[in-house]
């Protein structure tokens, strides 16, 4: 039995930087458990014929946090990073349009316009109607039924489930915040009128792909990195996973519904933890130049023609390398159409935001804090952040923790 003040279950972003941080502080006693071969989680990027891809679907770094990106920038460093403006399009009705959709139906026909407007003036969140509970219908309520049923909800559909109903809105932080104001704005003026949305600018490496620099936190780790071995079991009275390592503290920063078997803790939040739901999304990487001229980074596909929803145009990002790849819900990759260089199937890609999340959460973080278990980052706290957050997070946990 290997033991150990501090374990930590997955090196995601998350884990490696909970892991690095110890390091910081002159802490040694610790281990880091991944089933992968390679670090960095949905960050990881492998080497295709060459080229670097991105497995876990488009990645790019755009942090509000200088401590996030000065340390991102200790294993590469600033110099080494390309800086790049937004550019991201919707492929509708056969033709390229800006994005956020709703502030750009100004490109779109002056007929088309109309409608559009006439629909949003009378949606829900204009007319000061309560915001709905259910994501879908949170759609109609804030953009009207137009935008809803030509773009949101197929497009939604695509990403993250046929079936939107169980999700809430609780999260909706993330998505652009365009007013009715501002899409008038934009037909008037024929511009973007507005907040930019997230990641209005961002950067990627220069000359390897995003994951690298997580590799490199790995390295740094040296023997307490355990590569290759899947977590499958955790008892909190004897406090051990696999029978292997024992513990004191007990960070989670991979996805709770992965113990196959879990001892010494309560039923109802073990109950809780199979009611979590999480989507799945396959990339297809293909080598060959995009079949159309676009300097769109990335490219949101909503209609149904398509297996996938989007596009990152790796070549105008990723500069040096080559062709583009495709991000595919896990519940439409029999739908593909053309064979890709390579696919790679991302079981856990997006938790999902269902109604009940927040109740099983908050009991599972809850009981977990009083019994030395920390959830942390995109599947410990089953939460959509972005690896920034998920950075800073453990950061945060990492001083915390070692007060
Ligand atoms: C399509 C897509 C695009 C994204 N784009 C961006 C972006 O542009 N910018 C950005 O900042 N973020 C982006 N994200 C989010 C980003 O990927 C996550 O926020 C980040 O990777 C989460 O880090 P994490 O360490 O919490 O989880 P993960 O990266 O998922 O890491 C979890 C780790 O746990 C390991 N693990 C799982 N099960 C076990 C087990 N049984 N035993 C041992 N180890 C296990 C996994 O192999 C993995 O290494 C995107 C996500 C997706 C799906």
């Amino acid at each position: 039995m290997k033991k150990v003040k501090y374990l930590i279950l997955g090196a995601g972003p998350s884990g490696l930087t909970f892991a690095n941080m110890l390091l910081d502080k002159g802490i040694e006693d610790f281990a880091v458990i991944e089933k992968e071969n390679r670090a960095g989680g949905l960050c990881r990027t492998e080497y295709v014929n060459g080229q670097p891809v991105d497995f876990g679907g488009g990645h790019i770094l755009d942090t509000r946090s200088r401590k996030v990106d000065e340390f991102m920038f200790r294993f590469l460093p600033e110099s080494e990073w390309n800086h790049f403006t937004r550019d991201s399009q919707i492929y509708f009705r056969g033709q390229l349009m800006g994005s956020p959709f709703e502030a750009h139906i100004w490109q779109l026909p002056t007929e088309e316009q109309v409608k559009y407007l006439k629909a949003i003036a009378v949606a829900g969140c204009n007319l000061g109607t309560e915001k709905p509970e259910k994501f879908i219908d949170w759609i109609t309520w804030k953009l009207g039924t137009k935008i809803a049923e030509d773009y949101m909800l197929p497009y939604n559909r695509k990403m993250f489930s046929k079936d939107l109903n169980s999700l809430g809105t609780y999260w909706l932080a993330k998505l652009p915040d365009v007013s009715f104001e501002d899409t008038l704005m934009s037909c008037l003026e024929h511009r973007f009128y507005g907040k930019q949305p997230c990641h209005s600018n961002f950067l990627y490496p220069k000359n390897e792909g995003f994951g690298d620099t997580f590799v490199r936190m790995s390295e740094r780790l040296g023997e307490r990195y355990y590569g290759n071995i899947t977590v499958n079991s955790v008892d909190f009275d004897t406090k051990t996973v696999n029978n292997e390592f024992r513990f004191e503290k007990l960070i989670v920063a991979m996805p709770w519904t992965e113990f196959k078997s879990i001892n010494g803790m309560p039923e109802e939040i073990q109950d809780g933890i199979n009611k979590l739901k999480h989507s799945e999304v396959q990339i297809d990487y293909y080598s060959k130049s995009l079949p159309f001229e676009t300097t769109a980074q990335w490219i949101y596909y909503p209609s149904e023609e398509f297996s996938y929803h989007r596009i990152m145009a790796m070549e105008n990002f990723a500069l040096g390398s080559k062709g583009y790849w495709t991000e595919t819900n896990g519940e439409r990759v029999a739908l593909k159409k053309e064979e890709s260089d390579f696919s790679y199937l991302n079981h856990y890609a997006y938790p999902l935001n269902t109604l009940e999340k927040p109740a099983i959460m908050d009991k599972l973080l809850s009981w977990g804090r009083e019994n030395d278990v920390y959830g942390l980052g995109r599947w410990g706290e089953w939460s959509h952040f972005n690896a920034d957050v998920c950075m800073e997070r453990a950061m945060d946990l990492a001083d915390e923790m070692t007060k």
